[in-house]
């Protein structure tokens, strides 16, 4: 249904570059992409007809909070190991953990941004394991009356052919089984600190650290609609400003529940659950490599056992982690130190009245509003930055389409080149808007315009400075073209009557001469129109 025309528009309404973690055109460096692609596409094409994969996504997403979700304590990366804890999140006796507002406030942000419906009523219960990262035992989550549940999402996505395109990007409805609100646990770490041959340490900083956790349903049936649905969650959750969303940082991780079975059949085979996954790209190949294993499985006669299993990125395989727990084996309880969470009608009312426009909204009234095809529009909301810079500069230049053309090819192969979003361009959309006005009042031509902005982007100039310093000011003027038009017939007297004399041809000759003695600054379509009236 939606091509996708070159190769900046290909990479789709939700391309997210997994090595620099923007979005945008970044793909466009061919090499990474291509093999990485092709050898996904080659293994997806392996399946064996007749078998189907059935896959639920976990993802979770680290709340953009500036203290943890039940203490005082600052969520920071990097800092000295254990220096942001406290009794709360080290889970000392007698320590009573407070929930964090501000959770609240971005768990509801995240929820609307993903279609979930926000309950009036969720109970935070103990999830009870042992683990030396989890001090206290267990980890306060919520299991059977979550923050918000029963949610359809609708995304886009595409299947890719053998060199790794996205072809025929189509609307998907995923059910969203629940997100609930935790806390996350501690690092056990094994490498980097002395003796690790011997030891391993924990690091409790990121204990407590608030995390939703989005679980669908069984929806998804390759590998490209999990990988194009991570992505949508990770655009959707950043542009509401609900969390960084980077998977590299690891504040967004995901998981992934693989089965197959046989087409045509309605029971499920046991699950495998991907961990490890530390990219979209891993992700999306440990489920192509995992489909595969277990077809191979099923038709040779042999178990498929529920259990974990992590990708190993170096062999490109995925191995036994651990079998996998069921929920009884976490003798969920409710909390008994927190209140069950009462979330009233006029707080859901203030948060969606504080809510952004979102992407697909936007999307559709950038076509509207605008008169932009669907894939401009859609490359358009990949970033809410590039959305707004999008916006001010139809604004500034009066010209929405022009702009959409510049900002999707000229100025997006600039931010690419340099490895900068829209946010950061030294271009603004205001200074962007008066190179567009100035080609549109024909004072430039567009490879002039090209040129302009190239040089604009590089040296942090206005347009109309380049302009001047390039000597690009085309000549407008009809008096001055006239004057020209009138040398250049009294100095070509045999052309003249030869034209008149109805040799069309020789227009031609007329329109470069005027244009040479001009120096190239006479602007064309005034040229021709005075070189008619003179010639007669
Ligand atoms: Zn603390």
């Amino acid at each position: 249904m939606y091509g996708c025309p070159d190769l900046i528009r290909f990479c789709g309404p939700f391309f997210f570059d997994h090595r620099t973690g923007r979005t945008g055109g970044t793909r466009r460096r061919p090499g990474l992409r291509f093999s990485f692609d092709r050898f996904a596409v080659k293994i997806e094409n392996m399946i064996k007809e007749g078998w189907e994969a059935v896959i639920g996504m976990e993802i979770h997403a680290q709340l953009a909070t500036e203290t943890k979700i039940f203490c005082g304590c600052a969520v920071e990366t990097g800092g000295e190991p254990n220096s942001h804890t406290c009794p709360v999140c080290l889970g000392l006796p007698g320590a009573l953990p407070v929930l964090n507002s501000r959770v609240i406030d971005l768990g509801a942000r995240a929820a609307l941004a993903l279609g979930l419906e926000i309950q009036e009523t969720s109970v935070f219960s103990r999830k009870n394991y042992f683990y030396p990262d989890l001090p206290k035992g267990y980890q306060i989550s919520q299991y059977d009356k979550p923050f918000s549940a029963d949610g359809v999402l609708n995304i886009l996505t595409a299947e890719r052919d053998d060199s790794g395109h996205a072809v025929d990007w189509r609307p998907m409805a995923i059910g969203i089984e629940r997100m609930h609100l935790e806390e996350d646990a501690g690092k056990n770490i094994h490498e980097g600190m002395p003796d690790t041959d011997k030891y391993s340490y924990v690091d409790l900083n990121r204990a407590g650290t608030p995390l939703g956790e989005i679980v669908t349903k069984p929806d998804f049936r390759t590998s490209w609609q999990a990988y194009d649905y991570v992505n949508h969650v990770r655009r959707a959750l950043q542009w509401v400003g609900a969390s960084d969303a980077d998977m590299e940082k690891g504040n967004l991780r995901c998981e992934a529940n693989v089965s197959v079975r046989r087409v045509g059949e309605t029971k499920f085979n046991n699950k495998v659950e991907l961990k490890n996954l530390n990219s979209v790209r891993f992700m999306q190949k440990a489920i192509e490599f995992e489909i595969e294993r277990q077809i191979a499985a099923h038709e040779a006669g042999e178990p498929v056992n529920q259990e974990t299993r992590l990708w190993d990125e170096k062999n490109n395989v995925t191995r036994v982690m651990r079998s996998k727990e069921d929920a009884h084996d976490y003798r969920y309880f409710p909390e008994p130190d927190l209140q069950p969470l009462e979330v009233s009608a006029e707080f859901i009312k203030r948060v969606k009245s504080e809510m952004p426009e979102l992407p697909d909204a936007m999307r559709e009234r950038f076509s509207a509003e605008y008169d932009l095809s669907f894939a401009d529009a859609s490359q358009l909301v990949t970033e809410k930055s590039l959305a707004e810079f999008y916006e001010r500069t139809a604004k500034a230049s009066g010209d929405p389409r022009v702009s959409a053309n510049y900002i999707l090819s000229e100025l997006l192969r600039e931010l690419n080149a340099a490895g900068k979003t829209a946010a950061e361009s030294p271009v603004s959309p205001e200074g962007l808007g008066e190179l567009i006005k100035t080609l549109g009042a024909g004072k430039i031509n567009n490879n002039q315009a090209k040129e302009v902005l190239t040089e604009m982007f590089a040296s942090g100039k206005t347009a109309a400075e380049v302009i001047s310093e390039k000597g690009f000011e085309q000549i407008s003027d009809v008096a001055a073209i006239e004057k020209i038009v009138a040398d250049v017939i009294a100095a070509n007297e045999g052309q003249v009557a030869a034209y008149r004399g109805g040799n069309e041809k020789l227009f031609g000759f007329f329109v470069g001469q005027v244009m040479k003695a001009s120096q190239g600054k006479a602007n064309p379509k005034v040229v021709n129109e005075v070189l008619k009236a003179k010639l007669g």
